[in-house]
């Protein structure tokens, strides 16, 4: 790998972000010595893996209130994890924040990247990150918005994720000469706020040595990987409601789930619309909830029935007043925030007994 000293390339990086950067609650004031509070640092990485810095801030200022220590987060108990976590999304993150730790409780601190890595939920990335921001140890975390930069500046014209390895081992030399911690962040920052799919190359404080930039490349460095076209399934999302109750999934114990209720859902293209249906029912407009590998349009519904009727398998009935204390992924909860605004009877939907014969099918 022919590519110039990483310590060289990267120096005008520090000066850079030591000017621009933004005060951010779990962000050390000093980028010189280890973090004062290594869970901060842990929460706030596992926080904003998928998720932006302004939605994760409010989170985060709650999460350290309520735990706020790896002992607290250990003895509080999975409802109270998932409900602060609650409207984030990828709640397997909460779960694996919490088995992290109890390992943190119980063991203190691993002592090094393998230790990290080997903490619940921490990937490579993850565990290079904490390394870096909370102890100052010159572990590269490479992120997306890292390789962006580092394919253009080096001229990287495959997809450099290829190259991780070198470019980890490149990047070393370069940390230790201007800090961990700081140039973690600096080329974290760059890469979300200059140095995006469309570069703004003139406030970038490299483009006077970026490959890409001088050779007028950046749009097509790094290349744009092909993205597997998404099915998107169609759904009835159903508030079933009678006698006082509601009719959800309880959590799963394991998988993407686990830890949340879930209103039942019916696959709209079994169950089709039918026009002139009930008053019994209530409708809102639908939506398309997004996933990483799922698309889903969502079609909320809400049906009250006078009598109740023994909770078919797999669901349980729930008391109204117990629906607010529940934790619910965003789907759900966008429903549960609907029940609350009038709706509207539906021009179309499936008939009441359909629904209903379709929720209480045998194997369903
Ligand atoms: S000069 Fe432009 S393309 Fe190069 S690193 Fe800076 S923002 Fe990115």
């Amino acid at each position: 790998m022919p590519w110039p000293a990483s310590a060289d390339l990267l120096a005008p990086l520090a000066p850079w972000f030591d000017g621009v950067r933004r005060e951010l609650p779990w962000r050390a004031q000093d980028l010189d010595a280890p973090h004062a509070d290594p869970y901060a640092v842990l929460v706030s990485e596992l926080m904003l893996q998928q998720t932006q810095v302004a939605t994760v801030v409010p989170y985060f200022l709650l999460w350290m209130h309520r735990f706020p220590t790896p002992k607290a987060l250990a003895a509080a108990d999975e409802d109270s994890v998932h409900k602060a976590w609650e409207g984030l999304g990828y709640y397997r993150r909460a779960r694996f924040l919490k088995a992290a730790a109890t390992v943190v409780a119980a063991q203190g601190w691993p002592k090094n990247l393998a230790g990290l890595a080997d903490l619940p939920g921490l990937g490579p990335y993850t565990a290079a990150a904490v390394g870096a921001l909370a102890f100052q140890w010159p572990t590269p975390a490479l992120d997306g918005n890292a390789f962006r930069v580092l394919a253009r500046l080096l001229l990287i014209e495959d997809d450099p994720r290829r190259q991780a390895a070198e470019l980890r081992e490149w990047l070393v030399p370069a940390l230790r000469a201007h800090g961990p911690s700081r140039l973690t962040q600096a080329l974290m920052e760059l890469g979300a706020t200059a140095c995006q799919a469309t570069p703004a190359c003139g406030r970038c404080p490299l483009a006077d040595r970026c490959e890409a930039h001088l050779q007028a490349r950046t749009r097509e460095i790094p290349p744009v990987a092909k993205r597997a076209r998404q099915h998107t399934a169609e759904l009835w999302l159903l508030a079933l409601e009678a006698e006082g109750r509601f009719l959800l999934h309880p959590p799963a114990a394991s998988g993407l789930l686990a830890g949340l209720w879930r209103w039942p859902t019916l696959d709209a293209t079994a169950l089709p619309a039918a026009t002139g249906p009930a008053s019994a029912l209530r409708a809102w407009p639908g939506w398309t909830q997004v996933y990483t590998h799922r698309r889903e349009a969502v079609s909320p519904l809400h049906l009250r029935r006078d009598r109740s009727f023994p909770a078919p398998e797999g669901l349980l009935w729930v008391p109204r007043a117990e629906l607010a204390a529940l934790p619910l992924g965003k789907r759900d909860q966008r429903l549960r925030d609907l029940l609350a605004t009038p709706g509207e009877r539906p021009l179309t939907a499936p008939k009441p007994a359909a629904l209903i014969a379709a929720l209480t099918a045998p194997g369903r």
